[in-house]
């Protein structure tokens, strides 16, 4: 189990990296690559896929993301 800091509401928490659901984010926006920050969605440049990593999202946020954002394809 890995201590890692939830990317959504900051909160710290404990995962198992194989299994922990993660997001792709652009460390130039602080966002999904593709997501504006209006919350929509425009094309997803590779360069911004390419810069972006997965950063873990804690369970309670990922249950509000499956609500919210179906976007996030989690
Ligand atoms: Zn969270």
């Amino acid at each position: 189990m890995e201590t890692g800091r939830c990317f959504s509401c900051k909160r710290e928490f404990t995962f198992d990296p194989a299994e922990a659901p993660t997001v792709l984010v652009d460390p130039e926006t602080g966002r999904p690559p593709g997501l504006t920050g209006l919350g929509t969605l425009r094309p997803a440049t590779p360069e911004a896929v390419a810069r972006s990593s997965d950063q873990p999202v804690c369970p309670d946020c990922l249950d509000r993301a499956k609500r919210l954002q179906p976007w996030l394809n989690l």
